[in-house]
């Protein structure tokens, strides 16, 4: 047998650890906090990076690369910004056997050096917009953390752009935001609410702060990927001018954005079961997976049957593996593939051989089905395009079913009365309310239940009246609070 799993009934973090380890994502680091990703997790990390690259360049976005170590003093320049990331900062002192003049802090993001370098490169209305993106990694050092949900080292990209109008740095910021949410929803399968933080959770050092979130299978919310307007706020910090077209010398405005390495996470705890990974065929290492059945004289006639179908379905450009190590049994095999995450698995034997068969077996829901051999590399990729669709819509769904409207305090409480190990014991979920704009009214509420502001979902806002369901002041925005990772 292959390794087990322990099931998310019974104990959901333990599951999500299994899963990760088993599947061979990622591993333990000698430094706490930090994590080795194995080539299976960055080879998921790969196709999800160069799928949004490819979208950042449609969009107008060059990548650029800037260093790791930034000087303290860069970040003290913004104050809220450096407040933010105060205690999450680790500091090189020493270099070259010296102590350093100045202390070095390894990026948490890096605003701060590239508006340092933004001061030179802008001068004139005609230098903008600068729409500039790394890809990199950034140091947070996180008390509690998790392998790719939460890491003190972790891999993201970060757009830094730079504009002559508020407008125009607002409208990139949106653009941005619907390049995520379309990103996750159609590339990862991923369905995600749109919409804006509130003051206590936004980024430190934003006017506003965009969010795309997802509820994850024990219905904690997970942040997939933010998007901030900047104001003026850096470039007054590092006073970075430009001549306007009127000749006037103005402030740039400025956008941020950033995904990382926990969307392999989110993509985990959003798709996989009990039995282990299951991946969007989309990020699929292998799309499908050739397991030949044989024994004695059949074999090899099997593998040429099996082989010939692999060459069948690479010629329709499919990710295809196939599978004729003997050192294991079928059996193990099956529940191996099944642990990988591997969308499609198809079985033949002797008896399949004979007929002109292929079994089909679908990753997401099981299902087998028997096609003729001619008409299989079609049909897989038919199952692809099903599975895809299937993911993002049982997701969906999981999430509508478990966001419920919360009218009063009573409500909510109860709500999110009862913190379940296991999805079936769970409470909570997105609670959906009218919320009166207060930090202290927020605060009051995570105190009570650790559930926070997600997010106020942008197409959710029209026609706000009533009181808030936590103080019964009159309401301004409607919000989705939730338990989250
Ligand atoms: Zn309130």
């Amino acid at each position: 047998m292959a390794e087990k799993i322990t099931s998310r009934s019974v104990d959901y973090s333990q599951w999500y650890l299994d899963i990760v380890l088993n599947a061979k994502l990622a591993d333990y680091s000698p430094v706490k906090g930090c994590m080795v990703i194995r080539p299976r997790g960055y080879a998921i990390w790969e196709r999800l990076r160069d799928e949004l690259d490819r979208r950042f360049k449609a969009t107008g976005h060059v990548n650029a690369y800037f260093p790791m170590l930034i000087p303290m003093s860069f970040l003290k320049k913004e104050a809220e910004h450096v407040e933010g990331f105060a205690p999450e900062l680790a500091v090189v002192t020493h270099g070259g056997g010296e102590e350093l003049d100045e202390p070095l802090v390894l990026r948490p993001t890096s605003e701060t050096i590239i508006w340092d370098k933004y001061r030179d490169w802008i001068q004139s209305w005609r230098d903008l917009p600068l729409l500039i993106n790394q890809w990199a990694n950034v140091v947070r050092w996180e008390k509690r953390t998790r392998l790719f949900l939460r890491t003190a080292e972790f891999l993201w990209q970060e757009g830094h752009t730079a504009h002559e109008t508020s407008k125009e740095a607002e409208e990139e910021t949106l653009r941005m935001l619907e390049v995520y949410r379309s990103f996750a929803e159609e590339f990862l399968a991923l369905p995600v609410v749109a919409g804006v933080k509130s003051d206590s959770e936004k980024f430190a050092g934003a006017v506003r702060t965009y969010t795309i979130e997802a509820m994850m299978q024990d219905r904690k919310a997970l942040q997939a990927g933010t998007s901030h307007f900047l104001g003026q706020n850096f470039a007054k910090a590092f006073d970075v001018k430009f001549q306007s077209r009127e000749g006037k010398l103005e402030h740039v405005w400025a956008s941020s954005w950033g995904v990382s390495t926990r969307l392999v996470g989110a993509l985990i705890m959003t798709h996989s079961d009990d039995k282990g990974l299951v991946l969007p065929p989309t990020l699929a290492p292998e799309e499908v997976v050739i397991v030949p059945i044989f024994k004695g004289d059949s074999k090899p006639a099997v593998l040429a049957y099996g082989e010939r179908l692999a060459t069948a379905l690479k010629s329709l450009g499919l990710r295809v593996v196939f599978d004729s190590d003997e050192s294991n049994s079928p059996g193990w095999k099956f529940a191996e593939w099944e642990m990988r995450g591997t969308p499609v698995r198809i079985e033949l034997g002797p008896r399949d051989m004979e007929a002109g068969k292929v079994v089909l077996v679908r990753r997401d829901t099981g299902e087998k089905e028997i096609v003729a051999v001619e008409a299989a590399p079609a049909r897989v990729r038919e199952l692809l395009g099903l599975i895809q669709a299937n993911l993002l819509e049982r997701a969906r769904a999981f999430r509508v079913e478990n966001t419920k409207s919360i009218g009063t305090r009573d409500e909510m409480l109860a709500f999110f009365s009862k913190e379940g190990a296991g999805t079936a014991d769970a409470t909570g979920g997105f609670a959906e309310a009218l919320w009166c704009g207060s930090a202290e009214c927020e605060a009051g509420l995570k105190a009570e239940t650790k559930a926070t502001l997600r997010c106020m979902p942008m197409d959710r806002q029209e026609g706000i009246s009533g009181t808030c369901a936590l103080c019964g002041a009159p309401a301004k925005h409607r919000a989705i609070f939730s338990r989250s990772y």
